[in-house]
């Protein structure tokens, strides 16, 4: 069995910002708003989303025997303004450092090798739902937007997790979603493109989004989209949101 505050040392060692652990189950709450994301034809041509939802919805799928998820976060500054902005138009803070993916992944396999565990580690091209289990292990929440969202960094976070046969000492507590995106909706009034739904779970219709193009699928802006000047990314709901002003 891991011993959890050794784990979470651990991973601030190699170079995480924060770390929680959530107990391996399925995330039957979750899977309600995805699979209506999906009826609705917001996810656009992320056809992927469409496969292996039920191992995105159920770890023990993705890793046969699955004990605990280890979810790491990763902060990056806001972003800056400068010679990139001016060169080749507005680029989304999280494009404005190294790339993340990489980084994550040597982080992951560190921790993992200093833990001595099997496990899997995820980045991005594994189907599992990182920011719900970011949620779970209690390391923020799912804001309007659909972005996790922590007390201390905002959305300025990138998230990785080490799924592992493995017990843990001790499972962080999900705190749910609090309050503040009920009474808040300022990402929702600033995206130009009304792509992030008003109410209902968070849900965000990708066709409408600018970081749809520049990002997931690089191909042409349709002139219906208000880009704001952006060719990689769009940070404008994340800057109207108050966790990422402080
Ligand atoms: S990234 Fe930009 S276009 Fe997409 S939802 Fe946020 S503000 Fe709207
Ligand atoms: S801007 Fe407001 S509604 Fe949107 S994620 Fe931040 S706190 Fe929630």
């Amino acid at each position: 069995m891991l011993n959890s505050d050794e784990v979470k040392r651990i991973a601030l060692e190699v170079g995480f910002d924060d770390c929680g652990i959530a107990r391996a189950d399925a995330l039957a709450d979750e899977e309600y708003p995805l699979r209506e994301w999906l009826r609705r034809g917001w996810h656009g041509g992320l056809d992927y989303m469409k496969r292996n939802v039920d191992k995105r919805m159920d770890p023990r799928l993705l890793v046969p025997g699955a004990k605990s998820v280890i979810c790491l976060v990763s902060a990056y500054p806001p972003p800056k303004s400068g010679v990139r902005e001016a060169e080749s138009g507005k680029v989304a803070a999280y494009a404005q450092h190294r790339e993340y993916h990489k980084v994550i992944k040597d982080m992951l396999f560190a921790l993992k090798e200093r833990l001595g565990i099997e496990g899997k580690c995820c980045c991005d091209t594994v189907p599992i739902s990182d920011k719900h289990w970011a949620a779970r292990a209690g390391l923020g929440w799912i804001g309007r937007h659909t972005l996790l969202v922590t007390e201390r960094w905002g959305s300025w976070v990138n998230l990785g997790e080490i799924v592992t046969t493995e017990e843990c000492s001790e499972y962080s507590e999900c705190h749910g979603c609090p309050d503040f995106c009920a009474k808040c909706g300022r990402c929702v009034e600033a995206c130009p493109n009304h792509a992030i739904a008003p109410d209902g779970p968070p849900m965000l219709d990708v066709s409408r989004c600018t970081a749809y193009y520049t990002t997931h699928q690089r191909r042409e802006i349709p002139a219906t989209v208000d880009a704001h000047g952006y060719t990689m990314g769009c940070d404008i709901c994340q800057l109207a949101c108050p966790f990422n002003a402080k």
